[in-house]
């Protein structure tokens, strides 16, 4: 049959979009049974569809005549509603587990103080006027997440279904992060990303936004982030940003399974080089 239900992303899919290791990371089974199914035929090739496996207690006839039955109207309505679903679920793992991810044997300390950075009135601003910057700005536009720059940071064994739905998460979850009630979302990536760039603050930053009065930030962000400071600061971590949205494992944390720390350790790195090239470019000070 040609189409399969992914459990992980909650919508259906058509059996020339995936290749075969595409079904086991997606969770990909019959729309009617729910049992797994796999893909046969060559990606890119005549031949392709979805099958049940020979040892299926499925009534194989009955599920391919179902399947074709369903409309092309309702399978949109419901992946339009499946992937809402999906995306509201992969916030909730994405903090449960994305500073594990990212700094692996000092997440506990890591945690704490985010969470400390992100209760404060003054770092909530920060976030904020992060948040126009890249909107009126028009940061999107210079830094827009590409499928090519996936497809670079992501070697060959990666699958073009693969590609082609970390882009659009990365792209869905950027949206949300601008969207004016997603605050609390934003100043905990934003966050994150300046723990990512810890070298470039200079030490008193560092100091008051992790253990100093708010009023103290409040004066040192006023006086310090202004001008070229503020720009290039922003300029920083909208490169962070970019790196994180493509490079976050959107179906390992859906998954439960936060991943190899072999390649959680690559990815960061990608993303420290990346970070740093911009640096470069725009010659911070170094403290
Ligand atoms: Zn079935």
């Amino acid at each position: 049959m040609d189409l399969g239900y992914s459990l992980l992303l909650r919508e259906y899919v058509t059996a020339t979009e995936v290749d075969y290791g595409d079904c086991k990371l997606f969770q990909i089974t019959c729309p009617i049974c729910h049992e797994a199914i796999f893909k046969a035929g060559k990606y890119g090739q005549d031949r392709q569809y979805f099958s049940h496996y020979a040892a299926s207690k499925a009534d194989v006839n009955h599920c391919e005549l179902r399947v074709r039955s369903l409309k092309q109207d309702d399978l949109v309505i419901s992946n339009l509603a499946g992937h809402g679903q999906t995306m509201d679920q992969f916030f909730g793992h994405f903090r449960k587990f994305i500073v594990d991810w990212l700094f692996v044997e000092k997440s506990a300390h890591i945690r704490r103080q985010i969470n400390w950075m992100v209760a404060r009135p003054s770092f909530m601003r920060i976030a904020q006027v992060f948040r126009s910057f890249l909107i009126q700005g028009n940061q999107l536009i210079t830094y827009k997440l590409s499928r090519d720059e996936l497809k670079q940071v992501f070697n060959e064994d990666r699958s073009p279904y693969w590609i082609e739905q970390q882009a659009r998460f990365a792209e869905d979850f950027q949206q949300h992060l601008l969207a004016p009630n997603s605050q609390s979302a934003l100043c905990f990536v934003v966050a994150i990303m300046i723990f990512a760039n810890i070298t470039i603050l200079p030490p008193e930053s560092w100091r008051l936004m992790t253990q100093g009065h708010d009023r103290q930030l409040k004066q040192h962000l006023q006086k310090f982030y202004t001008g070229d400071n503020l720009t290039n600061f922003q300029l920083v971590l909208i490169a962070t940003l970019d790196m994180l949205l493509m490079t976050v494992p959107y179906f390992d944390l859906l998954n439960g399974e936060p991943g190899d720390p072999a390649n959680r350790k690559l990815f960061f790195q990608q993303m420290v080089d990346v970070v740093a090239q911009v640096r470069d470019k725009i010659k911070l000070p170094k403290y």
